[in-house]
């Protein structure tokens, strides 16, 4: 057992936030079953509560859905909207905490250590009044979870959702496990939850009891963290400004499984234009790419390139992509395709080359800074790869998904 606050983190979370942005603008579709469109038109990336109650789960093929939902409203979803409520939300939470870890587009961790007495409020009345501001500013709703660390602040933010505030001090952690099946841990699924019932571990209560010795048997070094964190130990602290990623990679299935390879070269140079748009905005540079491949049968191929210096030079990178597109395989129905940028690096530390001419590099770097100038301005794919056009209408001009792509 362990004191109530030895240390406060609260998670939040937009309740079905794409769809909750439309809502907020389109306040006639409320009601109505609504479902906002992924990359390409192909899969429902959020859905109202009236479409999943008809039946709608998130990355359901459109043509299941329609099937569903005949009278459905389908949105295609428009990333620069989204960004900014996700950014005006985050501003929100910065106005009442100072340490924000922004998580996703529309989760974050914040730091309520010694809130109570800034405010003179409760927790639970800081989290009501997160939720209130949050509701009455974007017009969409959000859920919290108040708790001793990010593990049981997350679990806790789920069970009161859409528009809950719910609170595990560290004295409740036991009552409040004893009630969540071990699957519902974020890390643990089905065949893991399956494996502990052989040992009668089912819910989070007789995890948390397990000896050390046993959770690092079963699942290692990162199972034991998060046994720790289910104990109300911090195994995951805040990190407000998180790490630049190790590496980069965009990739997506066909609507339909194809052999002719120029739909795998439009849509391996589709991701590539949103791998390096994620590349420019953390400044770095890579130096590899991997052209990812999936068959039919869901065997996955992947053909590297190092480059011989790290770059995010888009003509170069795209030079190396087609000769990968080359090399692949004949006499496959290809399920997907996208590609991974590897190795990356801070952009300060590129060196042009002597050689090549810095003259002729820099003029390639204004080119993408063209590029990169008028797609935020006029929406992403306004000026694209020549090849995308293997794509038909499928790569249209799209908003932005600043911060996300
Ligand atoms: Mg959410």
């Amino acid at each position: 057992m362990i004191n109530n606050w030895p240390n406060t983190i609260a998670h939040i979370d937009a309740d079905a936030f794409f769809a909750s942005c439309e809502l907020a603008r389109n306040p006639h579709l409320r009601g109505k079953p609504l479902m906002v469109l992924g990359k390409l038109d192909s899969c429902i990336l959020a859905k109202s509560p009236e479409a999943k109650i008809a039946g709608v789960t998130t990355a359901m093929p459109v043509w299941d859905a329609k099937k569903l939902c005949p009278n459905g409203v389908f949105i295609q979803g428009d990333f620069r909207y989204y960004t900014l409520i996700s950014r005006q939300m985050m501003a929100i939470l910065c106005e009442w905490s100072p340490v924000v870890e922004v998580y996703s587009v529309d989760e974050a961790f914040v730091d309520m250590n010694g809130l109570r007495g800034m405010y003179r409020k409760s927790f639970d009345q800081i989290g009501d009044k997160i939720r209130e501001q949050i509701k009455n500013d974007l017009g969409i709703t959000v859920s919290v979870g108040v708790s001793v660390n990010k593990t049981l602040a997350k679990m806790g933010c789920e069970i009161n959702k859409p528009d809950g505030t719910t609170i595990i001090s560290g004295r409740k952690i036991d009552e409040f496990l004893a009630k969540i099946p071990v699957t519902d841990v974020p890390g643990i699924g089905y065949s893991r939850g399956e494996l502990l019932k052989k040992y009668r571990v089912e819910n989070c209560l007789h995890l948390a009891k397990m000896p050390q010795s046993f959770v690092q048997r079963l699942f290692g070094k990162m199972g034991v963290l998060l046994w720790r964190e289910l104990r109300g130990e911090i195994s995951f602290p805040i990190l407000s400004d998180p790490p630049p990623p190790k590496n980069i990679g965009r990739t997506s299935s066909f609507e339909k499984p194809v052999s002719d390879l120029r739909m795998v070269e439009g849509l391996a140079f589709f991701h590539l234009e949103r791998a390096l748009n994620a590349l420019y905005r953390h400044r770095m540079i890579a130096s590899e790419i991997t052209l990812h491949l999936r068959n039919k049968d869901f065997q996955i191929y992947g053909i590297p390139y190092q480059f011989s210096k790290p770059t995010a030079d888009f003509f170069k990178i795209a030079k190396v992509l087609k000769s990968l597109i080359n090399q692949i395989p004949s006499g496959h129905i290809w399920r997907s395709t996208g590609v991974i940028l590897s190795k990356l690096s801070d952009g300060k530390s590129l060196q042009y080359d002597l050689f090549e001419g810095a003259e002729k590099a820099l003029n390639s770097e204004k080119v993408d800074e063209a590029k990169a100038h008028i797609n935020e301005k006029y929406g992403q794919f306004t000026v694209r790869s020549g090849s995308t056009l293997y794509l038909g209408g499928k790569c249209k001009k799209q908003s932005n998904r600043m911060g996300l792509i």
